[in-house]
């Protein structure tokens, strides 16, 4: 079909086809749906837990660090204040993951975590899973991991969460990288000893071409960032750990205490696993959006025509191209998009200069960075507001928790961090921000 018979049908894609801001309530939601309506097995979030935990003594020697896989959660008062969102407002600071600094960490360490840990098993390097881990942290298990690839094809941040993890256990490490990814991303990566090759076109080219190489080689191992069930299950052990932090803030998930979260998203995976996690644990008292470019409104087009990974954002003519390159994807993830069908409260999109200006109010207010594509979710207070989803659920906005999930930004230079800051258009747009 072309972008015509698509506006047709769905009026709304009218204004996504224009690259303008909209909010979309998705009609297949119900509050009472259940993971059970999902095509994915709940016992997943379990299995990555334990898996993590597996890993931890390894990760705390190779690493030196106490807590592996823990973000902060942090309410955001001056920000709040300014930008004048009844309830209460925190940040998902999952730019503070430790070693590769963005969501990409939970998903991208399990899969790798998981070859690592088939690999040892059948090669006697451990002998179970009550082994001590720190057993892969020696020369012979190096040897061993050396002689297998781990392969990706990323827009930069999952390439760096495989790159970095994979040759910490002495895999050759091959990253496929769309000629937009930044700069810095491919020598970091390159510093790290990963090899990286650039392709032109966009992201899903670089991943087409990785799985391609990859399936000819049976010492590969392609990290599937569109089918991956393993970096799913990565992303859902974020649920466990919101669950202690909110329950120590006083705002365990109730009738009293609605939670909505606000996640960016690209091809789906990423938010996918941490809304399925949040409706696992929280059922109704957790409403999940997503939030996508107004140029690379991927997930928004599978959903909203139900085409899934059949619909790309170049059908209804636009071009991808935007400055959050964790978010630049033209086309949902399959598993992903059939996955949030029922869960999904609704998605919304966001222009780039919107980005740089939440980027430069957090730095003035919050005094913390996030990368561009990780501001994503700023504007989900205020687009819920305006949606009329508060009073569809007779939901009291006095008492609503909302999170932004800050999906990355830890590992960004200085340089960079002020650049992008000079990058915002408008100076002081909102209210008390002078203040
Ligand atoms: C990858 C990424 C996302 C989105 O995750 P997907 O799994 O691609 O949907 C959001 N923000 C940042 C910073 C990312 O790197």
């Amino acid at each position: 079909m072309n972008s015509q018979k698509w506006t047709e049908k769905f009026p709304l894609l009218r204004r996504v086809a224009a690259a303008e801001e909209i909010i979309w309530l998705n009609p297949s939601f119900s509050p009472f749906h259940s993971v059970h309506r999902t095509s994915i097995r709940e016992s997943i979030v379990e299995e990555s837990e334990k898996r993590f935990l597996r890993f931890k003594p390894w990760m705390q020697e190779v690493f030196s660090i106490d807590e592996p896989y823990q973000s902060p959660l942090t309410e955001v008062r001056k920000l709040q204040h300014v930008l004048q969102i009844p309830g209460r407002l925190f940040i998902k600071q999952d730019s503070e993951l430790p070693v590769a600094g963005s969501i990409k960490a939970r998903g991208g360490f399990h899969e790798v975590f998981a070859w690592a840990e088939q690999l040892a098993l059948k090669h006697h390097l451990l002998t179970g899973w009550s082994d001590d881990y720190r057993r892969l942290n020696t020369p012979e298990a190096k040897a061993l991991f050396s002689s297998y690839t781990i392969a990706v094809g990323s827009t930069g941040n999952l390439g760096m969460s495989i790159g970095i993890m994979g040759t910490s256990f002495g895999f050759q490490s091959t990253v496929h990288m769309s000629n937009d990814a930044k700069k810095w991303k491919k020598d970091r990566l390159r510093n790290s000893g990963a090899r990286v090759l650039e392709y032109t076109g966009d992201y899903s080219r670089a991943v087409e071409e990785g799985r391609r190489q990859c399936l000819k080689d049976e010492t590969c191992h392609f990290v599937d960032d569109e089918r991956s069930t393993l970096l799913f299950a990565g992303y859902t052990t974020a649920a466990s750990e919101l669950a202690v932090q909110l329950r120590q803030a006083g705002l365990y998930p109730d009738e009293n205490h609605p939670l909505f979260v606000y996640l960016p998203c690209g091809v789906g995976g990423g938010p996918g696993g941490v809304a399925f996690g949040l409706k696992r644990l929280f059922g109704k008292h957790v409403h999940c959006f997503f939030a996508e470019p107004t140029h690379s409104p991927a997930m928004l087009l599978g959903l909203v025509t139900r085409e899934h990974e059949k619909i790309c954002v170049q059908d209804l003519g636009l071009d991808n191209q935007t400055e959050a390159d964790g978010l630049a994807v033209g086309r949902p993830s399959a598993l992903a998009s059939k996955v949030m069908e029922p869960l999904l409260s609704g998605a919304y999109t966001i222009e780039d200069d919107r980005l740089y200006e939440y980027l430069d109010l957090l730095m003035n207010t919050e005094q913390f960075y996030l990368e561009p594509s990780a501001l994503a979710g700023m504007a989900g207070p205020e687009k819920t507001a305006a949606s009329g989803y508060f009073e569809k659920y007779a939901i009291d906005p006095g008492t609503v928790t909302h999170v932004v999930w800050g999906t990355g930004g830890g590992l960004v230079p200085e340089d960079i961090r002020a650049e992008d800051r000079r990058k915002r258009k408008s100076p002081k747009e909102f209210q008390n921000e002078a203040d």
